[in-house]
């Protein structure tokens, strides 16, 4: 087994697996944050805890946006503020850009980068904030092999299991 999946490729299908949990179909966002290679907290698009779920009761939209949701990147802050991790120097791994308000959140809490899957309404705001605090943001693509792969190993280990 040489063929170990890279860590961006691990994070980011991660950051997709907790996309699947999102409670607001508008949007399906995962976030996970990362420090030394390990995963200190997660979050998806959802309702404050004890909430509705948009899923369930439709969204709340105010000048066509729905409300009712806390952004994935900001529930994955807002786990380490609870939990006390500090995200100082951690990275985060999104499905989607981080929104203006999520990249404010991002760098004031110290994340030193972005690694991203599908541009969303990247804001021209939030990316001169990025800039100017040096914070980098990298686009990545999936490799589909790597996820074939795991399929056809999962596959082969049923048969020998049966
Ligand atoms: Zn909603
Ligand atoms: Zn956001």
């Amino acid at each position: 087994m040489s063929n170990r999946i890279p860590w961006d490729q691990y994070f980011l299908a991660q950051s997709l697996m907790l996309s699947m949990r999102s409670t607001c179909q508008r949007l399906m966002v995962g976030a996970v944050i990362v420090r030394d290679k390990r995963i200190i907290s997660g979050g998806y698009n959802g309702s404050v805890s004890g909430e509705v779920h948009c899923l369930d009761e439709g969204c709340y939209m105010e000048d066509g946006h729905c409300v009712r949701t806390i952004h994935a990147e900001m529930n994955a802050l807002l786990q380490c503020a609870k939990f006390g991790a500090p995200t100082a120097g951690a990275e985060i791994y999104v499905s989607h850009f981080p929104c203006l308000q999520c990249s404010k959140a991002i760098i004031q809490a110290g994340i030193s980068k972005i690694y991203y899957l599908y541009n969303y309404h990247n804001h021209p705001y939030a990316l001169h904030l990025l800039d100017q605090a040096g914070i980098a943001y990298q686009e990545v693509q999936l490799e589909e092999g790597f996820f074939k792969e795991v399929g056809q190993q999962h596959q082969k280990n049923l048969k020998q299991t049966d």
